[in-house]
């Protein structure tokens, strides 16, 4: 039977009951009890037709990503996602959409044991909103200003996948079907490193020093990080994490570009001491990724670059701060 009213497709398609919840969907509210001795966090982000993804994509991989992003951000905060809202706004009522929309949303959220519990439904163009709200213990979470001169900066997985598949897709690079398929995966349902984030908030805070999630590309990211700690970095471009794909592309300009700067990975960086090296290796191995040091936190000098990134053979890339700025900015 077709859904006869806004109220019936929240019931039908958004409903679900909720076990940590006080309150969930139905009311004016929703109720959450935070655990004793933790803080929240909270994020929202935002997915809009035509800037983040194609008219024509696939409902199920949209409603995974438009969770999958937010669980990101919690992921880089070292918080434990646990409930979400969703405010979708959609042209018309298009009921076999929404069932592979929140087919796609529910099973990643049933994953990571996160509950949906409130949203909002209007009628306009496709727009879907995500506010996240996780849970860290108090004075853990990971945040972006703690980096420290000496510390290695290390990111997790591959970079790049995601940009290289959007440049395949608008033709700027040719892929076979097999190379195609393995980067659209990347792009269409990244996985976030919730795990990760987590077995990194759990060794010592000295340890950790700072994280971010690779949204908007490396080099603009890690911008973010060196900002708000007030340092400068090194990179070492050779040690790069780039998949096999990817590798094959590294001498041109777009996949160097995807590499530095690609968006969408949504991996982790983050700065760690040095002495923490075998602590950060094993929190890795716990959550089961990978991680790779890709180059060390300086000091900043007055008239040189804060991101400097270098090549095999030890000069530095031309070309890296022209790609730091094609980091994504919707407002540039
Ligand atoms: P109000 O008029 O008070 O804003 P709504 O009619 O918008 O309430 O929503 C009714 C209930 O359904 C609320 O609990 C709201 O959180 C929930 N809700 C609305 N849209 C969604 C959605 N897309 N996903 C999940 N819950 C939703
Ligand atoms: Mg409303």
């Amino acid at each position: 039977m077709a859904v006869s009213s806004e109220f019936d497709l929240i019931r039908r398609y958004f409903t679900r009951s909720t076990r940590s919840a006080v309150l969930g969907v139905g009311d004016d509210a929703a109720l959450i009890r935070a655990n004793a001795g933790t803080e929240l966090a909270i994020s929202i982000d935002t997915l809009v037709e035509g800037t983040h993804f194609f008219a024509n994509a696939d409902p199920q991989s949209l409603g995974h990503k438009a969770l999958a992003v937010n669980l990101s951000d919690m992921a880089a905060m070292g918080a434990t996602p646990r409930w979400a809202l969703l405010a979708l706004t959609l042209p018309r009522v298009n009921e076999s959409w929404l069932k592979e929309f929140s087919r796609g949303f529910h099973a990643l959220a049933k994953r990571y044991n996160v509950e949906l519990i409130g949203g909002d439904t209007t009628r306009g163009a496709l727009n879907i909103n995500v506010t996240i709200v996780g849970e860290v213990p108090t004075g853990k979470a990971l945040r972006r200003d703690g980096a420290r001169v000496g510390d290695d900066i290390w990111v997790s997985g591959t970079l790049g996948d995601a940009a290289l598949a959007l440049a395949a897709i608008q033709k700027r690079v040719k892929l076979n079907a097999d190379e195609l398929k393995k980067v659209e995966q990347r792009l269409h349902k990244p996985q976030p490193r919730v795990a990760l984030g987590l077995a990194l908030r759990g060794i010592a805070r000295s340890c950790v020093t700072s994280a971010i999630d690779v949204s908007d590309g490396l080099l603009a990211d890690l911008g973010h990080i060196l900002e708000r700690s007030h340092v400068a970095a090194h990179l070492e471009f050779a040690q790069m994490p780039a998949s096999t794909t990817l590798s094959r592309h590294l001498r041109t300009k777009i996949g160097k570009q995807a590499l530095l700067a690609g968006g969408d990975d949504y991996e982790l960086c983050f700065t760690a001491p040095c002495r923490a090296r075998d602590k950060v290796l094993a929190a890795a191995k716990r959550a089961k990724v990978k991680v790779t040091c890709i180059g060390s936190i300086e000091k900043q000098q007055r008239g040189w670059d804060d991101l400097v990134v270098f090549d095999a053979d030890g000069s530095p890339m031309k070309s890296a701060m022209k790609i730091q700025n094609a980091g994504y900015d919707h407002f540039r």
